[in-house]
């Protein structure tokens, strides 16, 4: 069993949809609960995709959602006068590159804020792709199979797969690293300037993009509205701490948060409020809200982590 980050998703729930007669339908817990409500206030674009769900959440940056996949993935396409950046390539579910060939003309540079297999998956399809010059991402940049085929299990679907999808040959497909890529490196996009900072802790290869000019910080999984995953072996917790005292220090300066799960935008307080709470769980101060097997689920003032269940309370 795993947890989505809905942390529901191995409650596969029978319900008897209307007019279907004693045909049941079997739909996970955490996609009956979508549509999510913030989505109500966001600025839907390319209404007709049926895969990806598109918002435009800051001038020239747009939010391509996932939601038919527990992990409810979030890649983001920035825009600038020359070029723009892809943070991240999603699931590989369905050809990200279709969609932002429609949201821009301009060449595309992927950045991944880390190598998971679930934001990684549309790499291939792009020349330009920078990685950091990490062992691990070394290592994903081969693909793999095995994670992708354990992502698409019914209990963590919510519709339908797209057309032509192959579920027996789906697999995080290999790329090439077409440059390296450090902590401090600007990416400039013409009118619009993006500042790689190094956050390991979630992985060794995490980075967060900044936007300092217009106020916004896409943190990948180093936060975002969901249980923060810190229990796989890549993770180092030291690292992850000291990575979001970093980012808590850019608070003040900054208007939006962009996570890289269930919800695009955020209030930048919650950067601090993250410090505080990775810390007290850290300290053993927090009860574990949930147990499975190894991992819980430990949640304050609003931010919920997932750790190996020793973790807590040991530095
Ligand atoms: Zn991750």
């Amino acid at each position: 069993m795993r947890f989505s980050r809905a942390l529901a998703a191995s409650a596969l729930i029978c319900v008897t949809p209307f007019g279907l007669g004693a045909q049941t339908e079997h739909i996970p817990e955490w996609c009956r609960a979508l549509p999510r409500p913030e989505y109500k206030s966001l600025e839907r674009v390319l209404a007709s995709e049926t895969w990806f769900e598109v918002y435009k959440v800051a001038p020239g940056v747009f939010a391509i959602y996932e939601p038919r996949q527990a992990e409810e993935v979030i890649s983001y396409l920035i825009v600038g006068h020359k070029q723009a950046v892809l943070f991240d390539t999603g699931m590989g579910v369905s050809e990200i590159r279709k969609v932002t060939s429609k949201l821009t003309s301009r060449p595309v540079v992927v950045l991944n804020s880390h190598t998971h297999n679930d934001h990684v998956g549309g790499n291939w399809q792009f020349t330009f792709v920078y990685g950091m010059d990490a062992e691990f991402t070394r290592a994903n940049a081969k693909g793999s199979r095995e994670e992708a085929q354990a992502e698409i299990t019914p209990d963590l679907l919510c519709g339908e797969l797209p057309k032509g999808f192959n579920p027996k040959t789906y697999a995080t497909k290999p790329w090439k690293i077409s440059h390296f890529m450090h902590d401090g490196i600007k990416v400039n996009l013409g009118g619009r300037t993006l500042e790689v900072l190094s956050t390991p802790g979630h992985t060794p290869d995490a980075i967060s993009l900044l936007d300092r000019a217009n106020g916004l910080l896409f943190t990948g999984d180093t936060y975002y509205p969901a249980p923060i995953w810190l229990f796989r072996p890549e993770t180092d917790l030291d690292a992850y701490v000291a990575s979001v005292k970093r980012l808590a220090a850019l608070a003040s300066q900054l208007k939006i948060v962009l996570g890289a799960h269930n919800i695009p935008v955020a209030h930048p307080d919650v950067l601090v409020k993250l410090v505080a709470a990775i810390e007290s769980v850290r300290a053993g101060k927090v009860p574990p809200q949930k147990k499975d097997g190894e991992k819980s689920l430990y949640t304050i003032d609003g931010i919920s982590f997932l750790l190996n269940s020793d973790a807590a309370g040991v530095r």
